[in-house]
């Protein structure tokens, strides 16, 4: 399996629109298996022992027949990065018609942040607020920030306030309710994440199909923990992204629009996945040889991504892939 991966690896670079947590494109290795394309995106800085889930859900892609979907079209959320200015906000909220909930990227600059929430309420008043904080808060600084936050108006949720698995616990005792906390982070990257503990620490469970090791497993994790779920993405190729809206179709509940419009985020894609009416339709899609060809990354490159999935591979996902039984 490893050879074919590495024979028919495609490696692409997608530049971004915006500058997306200091990222300004992304580099995606794309391969197909007997049931499909599967995507390995993790970022650049990961280490091997955190690729190894990624590699799994690529090949889980690629190997496994998808489950059947018990709904076709998934609501999703507007995603804004720690932008600026509101002319840069209208253009970006612009990028999903008809979203009716907004995740906001706040924590490095209360200010900025505060700003950038008063806008966004301005231009879509009816549209839910949550914020992803990635886990730049401490317990007591972000008691008095998610205060100060709400009381400009209602905050659907908060998404990894604080880092750790204590802190959030603490931070959600001393809320008492009053805003809910989502956990990001602190299941993805987790070495363990069907043996972690939530209870009292979080109201809502991310789920990302890369990070978590596939779909199967992310079903598994949102079955253990019997929470709210939001499926969501790590600024995927449509190829990605339409492992997170096959996941977000099969859940049993599903209670939130969903984090899976990131594509929207890039200047150029490789499949399309239109955004209509605040939704994206589950569709299969098989990434466009032309677009392939044109954002192929210079051979050394190409080099480099076969040496991190050899390395990913003895890290750990050739023994999860055997444990799963999937061969070609
Ligand atoms: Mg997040």
């Amino acid at each position: 399996m490893l050879d074919s991966i590495l024979e028919s690896l495609r490696v692409i670079e997608l530049p971004t629109k915006t500058d997306f947590r200091s990222v300004t494109s992304r580099e995606i290795a794309l391969f197909e298996g007997p049931a499909g394309w599967g995507e390995f995106s993790p970022f650049l800085e990961y280490a091997p022992s955190e690729c190894v889930p990624w590699l799994v859900s690529a090949i889980e892609a690629a190997t496994v027949a998808p489950p059947q979907p018990i709904r076709s079209q998934i609501a999703i959320n507007a995603t804004l990065p720690a932008i600026d200015g509101e002319r840069a906000i209208s253009e970006v909220l612009s990028w999903y018609p008809g979203a009716t909930a907004v995740k906001i990227k706040v924590g490095n600059n209360l200010e900025e942040d505060m700003a950038r929430i008063a806008y966004t309420r301005k231009v879509l008043p009816d549209a839910a607020i949550r914020l992803d904080v990635n886990g730049h808060w401490k317990v007591n600084e972000a008691l008095e920030v998610i205060k100060k936050i709400s009381a400009l108006g209602p905050i659907q949720y908060v998404e990894q306030p604080c880092a750790t698995l204590a802190e959030l616990r603490e931070l959600h005792t001393k809320l008492n309710g009053e805003v809910l906390i989502a956990g990001d982070e602190v299941i993805r990257k987790s070495a363990t994440p069907l043996a972690l503990d939530l209870g009292g620490a979080i109201d809502i469970l991310m789920l990302k199909v890369a990070p978590l090791g596939g779909i199967k497993r992310s079903l598994e994790i949102a079955d253990l923990h019997k929470l709210p779920t939001v499926v969501s993405s790590a600024l995927e190729s449509a190829v990605g992204i339409s492992r997170g809206l096959r996941l977000a179709s099969v859940l049993p509940q599903l209670n939130f629009p969903c984090g899976l419009a990131t594509g929207a985020l890039l200047q150029n894609d490789i499949g399309s996945l239109p955004i209509s009416g605040g939704s994206i339709e589950l569709t299969a899609v098989r990434p466009n040889p032309l677009a392939i060809a044109t954002y192929a990354v210079p051979a050394e490159r190409l080099a480099w991504w076969r040496e991190r999935i050899r390395n990913t591979w003895v890290a750990g996902a050739q023994e999860w892939i055997a444990v799963e039984g999937w061969s070609w």
